[in-house]
């Protein structure tokens, strides 16, 4: 393998870890190369203003905060790929990535691909795809303006997006399958004292319905009587949570049940010496932008102490 496919620290993935773990390794002369793959800076990017960030006080468009997390990498010296890492072989060192097709090695890796937004997998809900079903308000929620939408879920997202689409929609409807939510009880507080905002408890979906046009409406379930009811509505927003970006390291490094990677407790370290794991791809619990970057810094400074070791 010549030099020139070789990499000290290969980053995978540009979030709030991603980023942080480039800012730390290039400010320990790593020479670290972030691949960025096709989302660069990841599901933040997606958020309105981001108001829960130490230091941006005024809150910050996540698409703005993840350029300046990128810049500040760049300033040390991260090298930026914008390309997707197609396959890892981490049976052997250096390890090796495949990108677009050409292998590069690497004598540490730091895994931050992080999750993507989950869906409830009915048919229906597949078929009008970008046709009125969405998983990101912030993106999509200017076509609603003036209409009904609804959004599925529970947690800190579903209140978090249909605060974003009441400032479009004429109304938002929640639907959640039990009869209390797991978001912040601030969070629950803020929905509520939104007039544009209802929520419809114990109900599952069971349709999503709709015509040439797209999304027209949907069909729910009560959890309690099994009485059903259609909800009119233009779109129809996901908020159930993420899966883990952790298609290409099946079989190459441990996974829990639900797919994330799993760490040495208090560590970035995965079953691999020299491949660590930072952010939301290894932690089904917190998923916050701080303790992404948290977690990428602790990656960066447990592959600068290995490779220090190693030599
Ligand atoms: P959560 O896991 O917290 O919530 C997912 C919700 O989706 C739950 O209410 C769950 O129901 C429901 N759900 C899951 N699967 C299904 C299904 N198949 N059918 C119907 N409903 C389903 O994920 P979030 O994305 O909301 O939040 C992830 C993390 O990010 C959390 O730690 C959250 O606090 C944080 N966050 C913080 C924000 C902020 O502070 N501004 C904004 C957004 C997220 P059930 O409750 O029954 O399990």
């Amino acid at each position: 393998m010549s030099k020139e496919n070789h990499v000290k620290v290969a980053i995978i993935g540009a979030g709030p870890a991603g980023y942080t773990a480039a800012l730390y390794c290039a400010r320990a002369d790593l020479e670290p190369v972030l691949f960025e793959g096709m989302d660069p800076g990841g599901q933040l990017t997606k958020a309105g203003v981001v108001e829960n960030y130490p230091g941006f006080y005024k809150g910050a468009p996540g698409m703005k905060m993840m350029d300046i997390f990128k810049k500040q990498a760049e300033r040390f010296g991260t090298t930026m790929v914008p390309a997707v890492v197609d396959a890892v072989d981490f049976s052997k060192t250096p390890f090796e990535l495949t990108v677009m097709g050409k292998a590069i090695t690497a004598d540490a890796v730091i895994i931050a691909t992080g999750a993507s937004a989950r869906y409830l997998g009915l048919d229906s809900e597949e078929a009008y795809c970008y046709r009125g079903v969405s998983a990101c308000a912030t993106c999509d929620g200017p076509l609603y303006r003036g209409k009904k939408v609804v959004v599925i879920g529970g947690g800190d997202s579903a209140m978090d997006e249909a605060m974003t689409l009441a400032k479009f929609a004429d109304k938002v409807t929640i639907i959640h399958r039990r009869d209390e939510f797991r978001a912040s009880k601030f969070m629950q507080k803020k929905t509520k004292e939104n007039p544009k905002i209802e929520t419809r408890l114990s109900y599952n979906v069971e349709e999503v319905l709709g015509d040439e046009m797209g999304v027209s409406g949907c069909r729910i379930k009560s959890a309690k009587d099994g009485s059903t009811e259609e909800i009119p509505c233009t779109g129809f927003f996901l908020a159930i949570g993420h899966n883990p970006n952790t298609g290409i390291f099946k079989g190459q490094i441990d996974l829990d049940d639900e797919s994330f990677i799993i760490t040495k407790p208090k560590s970035s370290e995965t079953n691999i010496p020299g491949v660590f794991a930072a952010g939301d791809v290894q932690d089904p619990k917190y998923m916050q932008a701080v303790t992404s970057a948290g977690t990428g810094c602790m990656a960066a400074l447990d592959a600068e102490h290995w490779l220090l070791a190693k030599e």
